[in-house]
């Protein structure tokens, strides 16, 4: 039997359960090697034309800001920051093209690229005095990935290409420290040896075996830091990495530069297809079509001495948004070290006292950055004997509250205007003003048992699991989860994805963790130091207190505590602003929420209505700014108590008096709660739905419960078996529903028009003399003559009620377009109806030929697949069913221009949908009452896009 509070819960087309749907956007399965080298079958024509494919940067810039396309993200800004002055080794960037080009090519180069790259090398060589691949003062280079958008799942930096046998005794000379030069070299086998050749650790409980190796020495030798190896420590460690690769793989480590460089911008294309990336691209529908740009840069040091570091810094707070400098840097450090919480990073104003003058170089750029790209920057330095350099910078990742509170705050320092403020704020990020905290109450008797970095606001509550498939597991079980772990790592994404929070004992704020963290809008507290993990155990412990896997924990993003157990959450304060008082001013959180929302109302031409069955959603619906209902679903209205007793009555009936008994009795319940509803809306519109779901959908389908009910009705059990029977259907969704059961049963829609219009009369004539203005929307209709069917019933009892109570009210009458029929005929059915509500969960449905709750058995080899760019029933498939909402609004404008047009799917809550919405002329869109406010916001955005 449909439980009622699940039922209600759901979104879309009643009777459709979506609690799957969810799992879809997070669940992915790993994909196999062999599909991943599946060449793709576009082939695109050469041109005779010599295209660019190599763009420089340094003394001589050919590209800009601008030109993330064909540059990447990382490549465009390099490029940016070289021509502006800021102080960045040269390089050049090899465009996205070149990936596009190696995918459509079963996987080979343009004919051009080997010497653009030649020549580009050349040029970087000039600059530096050095030589790619001479025994005297080698040039070593990075070699980057950079897709337009910046992508976690991406390949690894490698470092210090270019090093080999000979050549690292040249770096050693020139730089007069040979122990720095084997340090470098050894850095680059095993980082070219892990992301070019495989070498590398193949489940999550593996060690590396670099780094097993790098261990074993260090133990030998009863030393704990890498900084304490000596240069023939280092020399022993490069036999023995070279050796491990002999091993492991079928090649050796490569002495030809060119074959390395080569082998590396190979590795960085072949990324772009891997799991973690696919994983990536399907979360935030990046179309694989993008590519990848791959950036060679020359080397600077941050492992050259005392004098030298390496680090990140964002020009604000990430977390909460906050105005200050904010990052950290490791001493005598390379790359990746403080990205992947190797050692817990200093905190960036120490840097103050150890290293003042790159600390004020630092503040500088801070400033240059801010003032130049007027967003905050998440950027990269290293220090090379105490000169600064800068390697990358990019709009920092924040979490959602961070985002509101910079683009307001930027707008206030007159960085940016109202418009770009709106524009730089990403919708989904006002819910999370609006998530859960821990309920202050129960804050009271919890136990804390550590802090660690707050990296993620909001209150996460779970059970602990210690790798990322046990958290998948334990959420499909229905469990939630704490994925808590020593580091993180790219491939943690799904167990994350999975989590209600991720909690990890080192690393610090910029680490993995809390970046990725910070995207997903997920809670975080990272590097929590007292806090030691052991996989082995499979214990969390802290102090005394040792907790299991399995074992409830929770954790506070916005302070960093870490508690023992569970403990209640509690709603936040713009909510508590909203519903129940709380002083306005006490909140900086809803100063800034109802900032955001005016600007956004100032400039969005879509009305938001909301979806909303009860008084109670109608309520904070309104509070949260909404303007009207867009569909209200009076089925929903018939399983409390004894009304769903009355309903079954009806359907079981086995004629028209019958029906209409059990009908009279529902009548009382239907308008109780529309006038409850049209109180609460205070005169806003208010769209009512006819009766829409296959009537079995009220019936019960265990044996007690038929038999109670025979009991209740006064009927013989077999009887209600046979009804049952009788109205079973094979195909319930595409059957006997919408208008067509107020055709076959013509009682029921008199009923419920009946009901709405003495609601009306009665709040109309009430006291309050309050205004109502119901829209009656007929479902599923195909063929206008099922719509003129209902419109004289509709009308009749209209009529009939106004004169028996005296009233005039202003009603309409539309229809919902959610079969493909509806939209081609959409002039013929203008005639007809008063508006038109796009009902785009049966509209996917009907026009993809797929219902949704059969997707499962599919869904994952689509995605895997990428064959959706994103899953069609959370976000609008513009390309199949956009079309047809097009034409419905072309073709119903023209029978009838003031034709009132909405949505009222799911979609309507999704900000790209809006965005649609919007470019095709719709009025208003309808979501749940919870996506009011992100709807406002989208609405203000796409306005500003498109004009
Ligand atoms: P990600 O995209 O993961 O941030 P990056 O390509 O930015 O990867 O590289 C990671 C790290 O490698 C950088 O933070 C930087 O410290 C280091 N790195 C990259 N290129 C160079 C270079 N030319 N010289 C010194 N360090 C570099
Ligand atoms: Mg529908
Ligand atoms: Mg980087």
């Amino acid at each position: 039997m449909l439980n009622p509070p699940l039922f209600l819960n759901l979104g879309g087309s009643v009777a459709i359960c979506t609690a799957s749907l969810f799992d879809f956007k997070v669940c992915n399965r790993y994909m196999s090697k062999a599909s991943q080298s599946r060449p793709s079958s576009l082939t695109r024509k050469h041109t005779g034309k010599a295209k660019k494919y190599v763009f420089a940067f340094g003394s001589k810039t050919d590209g800009n800001a601008s030109m993330r396309e064909l540059l990447g993200g990382k490549g465009a800004n390099l490029a940016e920051m070289a021509s502006i002055g800021l102080p960045v080794p040269p390089g050049f960037t090899i465009s996205t093209a070149v990936c596009t080009y190696y995918y459509d090519h079963e996987k080979r180069y343009p004919t051009a690229l080997k010497k653009d790259i030649v020549t580009a090398l050349k040029q970087v060589e000039t600059q530096l005095g050095k030589k790619f691949g001479a025994r005297q003062n080698p040039l070593l280079v990075s070699v980057r990935s950079g897709a337009r958008d910046s992508m976690p799942g991406m390949m690894d930096t490698i470092l210090n290409l270019g090093l080999n046998d000979k050549t690292v005794e040249g770096l050693a000379e020139a730089s007069g420290n040979p122990r720095f030069a084997w340090d470098c070299y050894r850095r680059f086998i095993q980082m070219y040896g892990n992301v070019v050749m495989g070498v590398r650790a193949n489940s999550e409980e593996e060690e590396d075996p670099f780094h097993e190796l790098l261990e074993k020495l260090k133990k030998s030798l009863t030393i704990t830091s890498d900084t304490e190896l000596t240069t023939e420590h280092l020399k022993d460690l490069v036999r023995q990495y070279k050796a491990l690769i002999v091993r492991l793989t079928r090649g050796a480590f490569p002495q030809d530069v060119m074959q390395q460089l080569w082998g590396a911008l190979g590795a960085v294309l072949e990324s772009w297809k891997n799991e973690r990336a696919i994983i990536y691209r399907q979360q935030y529908g990046i179309p694989s079509e993008w590519g990848t740009a791959v950036n060679v840069q020359a080397m600077v040091f941050g492992n050259a001495g005392d004098q030298s570091a390496t680090g990140v810094a964002f020009t604000r707070d990430p977390a909460n948004g906050e105005k200050v400098f904010y990052g950290e840097y490791l001493m005598n450090a390379q790359g990746e070290d403080v990205v992947a919480g190797v050692r817990t990073p200093h905190d960036i104003s120490d840097m103050k006292n150890s290293m003042p003058k790159s600390y004020r170089d630092l503040i500088n750029v801070r400033n240059k950055l801010e003032r130049h790209f007027r967003d905050m920057q998440d950027f990269e330095f290293t220090i090379e004997n105490g000169r600064l350099f800068i390697l990358q910078t990019r709009n920092g990742k924040r979490t959602g509250l961070a985002a509101v509170r910079i683009a307001v705050e930027m707008q206030r320092e007159h960085l940016i205007s109202q418009k770009i403020a709106l524009l730089k704020i990403p919708a989904e990020s006002i819910d999370s003003l609006l998530v859960p905290v821990f309920d202050p109450k129960a804050l009271k008797s919890a136990t804390i048992i550590g802090y660690g970095l707050p990296a993620g606001p909001g209150a996460a509550t779970g059970r602990i699991a210690f790798t990322a498939a046990t958290a998948e597991t334990e959420t499909r079980k229905g469990n939630k989860v704490v994925l808590c772990r020593t580091e993180t790592s790219p491939d943690d994404l799904k167990g994350m994805l999975h989590s209600q929070g991720i909690l990890t004992s080192r690393g610090g704020v910029s680490s993995h963790a809390a970046l990725v963290a910070r995207q997903l809008g997920k809670v975080c507290v990272c590097g929590a130091g007292e806090i030691n993990i052991s996989y082995e155990k499979r214990t969390l412990t802290a102090g005394k207190v040792v907790l299991r896997e399995g074992e409830y924990i929770s954790i506070d993003g916005s302070t960093g505590a870490i508690y023992k157990g569970a403990i209640e959450s509690a709603d936040s304060e713009v909510k508590r602003v909203l519903e129940r008082g709380l002083k306005p001013t006490s909140s900086l959180t809803y100063g800034l929420f109802q900032t955001v929302m005016k600007w956004a109302d100032k400039y969005r031409s879509l009305k938001i209505r909301t979806n909303a069955d009860t008084p109670e959603m109608a309520r904070q619906a309104v509070a949260f700014g909404a303007e009207g209902i867009g569909l209200c679903r009076t089925e929903h209205m018939f399983f409390d108590g004894d009304r769903i007793d009355y309903m079954r009555q009806m359907i079981l009936a086995v004629d028209e008096v019958q029906r209409r008994a059990a009908l009279k009795k529902l009548l009382p319940f239907q308008r109780k709660d529309f006038i409850g509803l049209f109180k609460g809306m205070n005169g806003r519109p208010v769209t009512i739905r006819l009766l829409d779901p296959p009537l079995h959908e009220f019936l019960p389908h265990d044996d007690v419960v038929r038999r109670q009910l025979a009991e209740k009705l006064g009927v013989p059990f077999d009887f209600v078996i046979d009804r049952i029977k009788s109205l079973h259907e094979e195909n319930p969704m595409l059957g006997c529903r919408g208008c067509r059961l107020g055709i076959l049963y013509p009682e029921i829609t008199e009923m419920q028009t009946r009901a709405i219009f003495e609601a009306a009369a009665q709040v109309v004539k009430g006291k309050k003399r309050i205004q109502v203005n119901p829209e009656i929307m007929i479902p599923l209709v195909g063929f206008k003559e099922e719509l003129i069917d209902q419109l004289r019933i509709v009308h009749r009892v209209a009529r009939e009620v106004m004169k028996a109570k005296k009233v005039r009210i202003n009603y309409i009458v539309g229809t919902m377009i959610e079969v493909p029929r509806a939209a081609i005929t959409a002039d013929e059915i203008a005639k007809e109806a008063d508006f038109f509500s796009f009902g785009t969960n049966d509209l996917t449905q009907t026009t993809l030929g797929l219902s949704r709750d059969d997707m499962g058995l599919f869904y994952d080899e689509y995605q895997r697949k990428e064959i959706y760019n994103q899953n069609p029933f959370a976000s609008l498939d513009q390309t199949g069913v956009g079309k047809l909402i097009n034409l419905a609004v072309e073709k119903g404008r023209t029978a009838k221009p003031e034709l009132k047009l909405g949505i009222c799917g799911e979609h309507a809550g999704d900000p790209s949908s809006i965005d649609f919405c919007h470019r095709v002329g719709l009025n208003y869109v309808s979501c749940s009452p919870p996506r009011v406010p992100v709807a406002r916001l989208a609405a203000a955005q796409a306005k500003l896009r498109n004009s």
